[in-house]
């Protein structure tokens, strides 16, 4: 491009800031708006896989990231009131021999503070906190964009990476009405000293049961248990990482489930409450010199554990479609084209574990053995889980 140009991103979780350290990595000037008042704090884990490894390897985080990070051994599946155990993949080394990079599980605040930082060693002041973005225009090449404290600022493009409830997506394409999924996710961390020793295997767990299940896995190099258990309620309709729920309240959703569940339940610090809202996949998110990011454009039901990762190739793509294309237009234009196929693809695959993990056949002592034995064979595994991990964002067609 002639004169790079200048990128605006909104919101700094971690989609806009990879997306931010990708683009300075590559010369552009970046400026980032975020509302909250420091880099998001939230109390929760994710697990990130070889796919989103990949990138921040890319981005030069390797020796920061390999600092912070859990490895679990492998993924196994439980069924819910029984405990009883399927391998479901290895990962470890397994992982970086099939897909060139580690899965691995991280405290969120842990990962954004390393690509805080990062952004800053890029451009000091590159992240302005306490900046809400209210509002943005955009005319002959240039956007504006407005804030809540009143200031106004100007760049040659914008990215809305503003989370589910991105007030850019609905400046953009009106306001989505989201769907309840029929189902909410409890969310906590608990302490791993506090819980008895050998209780938990160093792997990532699902646990399986009619209408719910249950997902942990270490945090934190092993410091932390992350606790997710997801059940089939249609009366909470809140989108947020701090709506606090009581452990009585958790522990009636998962009454009949396996003795291990309750002691999880009973040592998490504070139980958080999360609706798992849909929110039907976009067909397009750029429009001018405006594009969208992560969750603002595809959020997603966590059951394939891609939402983050998903985000973070976006913003691995979108810097190089800035590298590789001319003008703003045409470089935003390529990297929804180059995204929106696998991004929607994901959401569906997502919603679609849902039947798998609640199926009401696990209800049945008879049968629950024999449908998780059919619906984890390896190789229906593997075609469910390949696709995803072995993209590559830092070389896909931009
Ligand atoms: C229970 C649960 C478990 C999950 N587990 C996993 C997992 O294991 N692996 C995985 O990959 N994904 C997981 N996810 C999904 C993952 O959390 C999200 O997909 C990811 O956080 C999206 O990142 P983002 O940067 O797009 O949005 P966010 O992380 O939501 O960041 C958006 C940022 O924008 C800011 N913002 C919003 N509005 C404004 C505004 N008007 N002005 C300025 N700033 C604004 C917000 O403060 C925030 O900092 C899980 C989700 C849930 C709910």
């Amino acid at each position: 491009m002639g004169g790079k140009p200048h990128v605006l991103i909104v919101g700094a979780g971690v989609g806009g800031l990879t997306a931010a350290l990708a683009l300075l990595k590559r010369g552009f000037d970046v400026d980032i708006y975020e509302q909250a008042p420091e880099i998001m704090e939230v109390g929760a884990g994710f697990q990130i896989s070889a796919n989103g490894t990949r990138v921040l390897y890319e981005l030069g985080l390797g020796p920061e990231i390999e600092a912070i990070r859990w490895e679990p051994e492998g993924k196994e599946i439980y069924v819910w009131n029984t405990g009883e155990t399927k391998k479901l993949f290895d990962l470890g080394a397994e992982s970086v021999e099939r897909y060139g990079f580690p899965y691995w599980t991280f405290h969120r605040a842990d990962l954004q503070s390393v690509l805080a930082d990062a952004v800053r060693r890029e451009k000091p002041e590159a992240i302005h906190l306490d900046s809400r973005c209210a509002g943005f225009d955009q005319n002959g090449g240039r956007v504006t964009l407005r804030l809540e404290n009143g200031s106004v600022t100007e760049g040659d493009a914008l990215i809305g990476a503003d989370g589910v409830h991105s007030a850019i997506r609905k400046s953009l394409f009106g306001d989505d009405q989201p769907q309840s999924t029929g189902c909410m996710a409890w969310r906590g961390v608990i302490p791993a000293k506090n819980l008895p020793p050998g209780l938990i295997r160093p792997v990532g767990a699902n646990w399986v049961g009619p209408g719910g299940h249950v997902v942990h896995y270490f945090l934190r190099r092993g410091e932390l248990l992350n606790f997710v258990g997801i059940v089939e309620r249609d009366d909470w309709h809140v989108e947020s990482w701090s709506a606090e729920g009581t452990h009585e309240e958790c522990l009636g959703d998962f009454e009949g489930w396996h003795e291990t569940i309750q002691v999880m339940i009973m040592n998490i610090a504070t139980p958080f409450k999360w609706a798992l809202m849909g929110h039907d996949p976009l067909e397009r998110w750029s429009v001018g010199h405006v594009s969208l990011l992560g969750d603002a454009c595809h959020s997603t039901l966590p059951f394939l554990a891609q939402g983050a990762v998903m985000a973070i190739e976006d913003g691995m793509v979108l810097a190089r479609c800035f590298e590789a294309h001319d003008d703003v237009e045409s470089a935003l234009n390529r990297y929804q084209d180059a995204r929106i196929e696998r991004t929607t693809k994901i959401v569906l695959g997502s919603a679609a574990n849902t039947a798998r993990f609640h199926n009401k056949s696990l209800a049945d002592p008879e049968k629950a053995g024999q449908y998780v034995d059919e619906e984890w064979l390896p190789e229906r595994v593997r075609e469910r889980y390949d696709w995803l991990f072995v993209y590559d964002a830092t070389s896909v067609a931009v």
